[in-house]
């Protein structure tokens, strides 16, 4: 819906995060409720953290139908919200904010957006290994991702490794997947025996967003049908990606993964999905990119 038709009957919802001004979730969401031509609109709240608890307080009392989380809010947000899904509370992260008629749920759509996207890419791990760079949230809903999609091993790499055993401890403790994952230093990146087997190495650090390269990786010990795939996403190759592309890896980043976690939220605030391609498209066109 255009701004201009926003009225008094218009239904909000948004994105609460700090920043936030580089979010591309209104694009999406409002080019789906312009298709649909539903009198709603989705925006952007910049708020801090000392300011998420009355932010969460405020949606009710405002009508808000549903808000989504970024960073660095998703973790504070699960320890604020009493009613979480059985995923938000096993990832212990909130990405999605759903009111019901003024009770929150919290529920998180982040391993659920990159598993369906994983298994677009036709990334079959059944029996195979995974090695997930990271251990915050992104790394988490990673390794869930991973395990639903029939990996048999999940590496976890990070810089800190105190973090990867944490998160590993996490997995296991809630006796959700088969095995744990398995705890590194980001050392397991140069361990060629270990790349070997790789079926699928994922990005879910900030290593090419914050900082402008990545952390040496040994490329060319990954078997040829190595999947590359970075949470970040942009206009171009990410530092990541593009020596896996010089090594003819095949290689995809987050933005499949961001219109599926998007795609779901839009469904849990609305109860109807949004068309086809539509917030694909608009992703696409923000970021400047021609669709794939
Ligand atoms: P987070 O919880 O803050 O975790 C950040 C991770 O990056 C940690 O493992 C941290 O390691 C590591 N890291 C940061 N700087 C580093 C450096 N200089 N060298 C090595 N490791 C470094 O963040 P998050 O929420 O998981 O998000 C991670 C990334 O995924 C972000 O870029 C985010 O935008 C992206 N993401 C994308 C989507 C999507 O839909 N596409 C969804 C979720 C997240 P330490 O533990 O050692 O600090």
């Amino acid at each position: 819906m255009r701004s201009s038709a926003i009225n008094a009957d218009t239904a909000i919802a948004a994105i609460f995060g700090d920043p936030v001004g580089h979010s591309k979730s209104p694009a999406m969401h409002n080019a789906a409720y312009a298709a649909l031509g539903m009198n709603r609109t989705y925006a952007a709240f910049r708020v801090t953290s000392e300011n998420l608890a009355a932010a969460l307080r405020a949606i009710h009392p405002l009508g808000i139908i549903g808000v989504n989380l970024t960073v660095p809010h998703k973790e504070a947000a699960a320890r604020l919200i009493k009613d979480l899904s059985g995923e938000a509370r096993m990832l212990g992260a909130v990405n999605c904010v759903v009111n019901r008629r003024g009770a929150l749920r919290g529920d998180n759509t982040d391993a659920r957006g990159l598993e369906r996207d994983l298994r677009d890419l036709g990334c079959e791990l059944r029996g195979r290994l995974a090695i997930v760079i990271g251990a915050g949230g992104g790394a988490a809903s990673s390794v869930l991702a991973c395990f639903r999609l029939g990996a048999n091993r999940v590496v976890i790499a990070n810089r800190t490794p105190a973090r990867a055993v944490a998160l590993t401890r996490r997995f296991s403790a809630k006796g959700v997947v088969r095995a744990a994952g398995e705890p590194r230093g980001l050392d397991a990146l140069m361990d060629s025996k270990l790349l070997a087997d790789a079926r699928l190495i994922v990005n879910a650090t900030s290593m090419g967003l914050t900082v402008g390269r990545f952390a040496r990786l040994d490329y060319s010990s990954t078997p040829d049908d190595c999947l590359f795939y970075d949470l970040i996403y942009s206009r171009e190759p990410t530092p990541f990606l593009k020596p896996a592309i010089a090594a003819g890896r095949r290689a995809a980043d987050g933005a499949g993964m961001l219109v599926n976690q998007g795609e779901l939220a839009f469904r849990l605030f609305n109860r109807v999905a949004p068309p086809a391609g539509v917030m694909r498209a608009a992703l696409f066109n923000e970021l400047g990119r021609t669709q794939s």
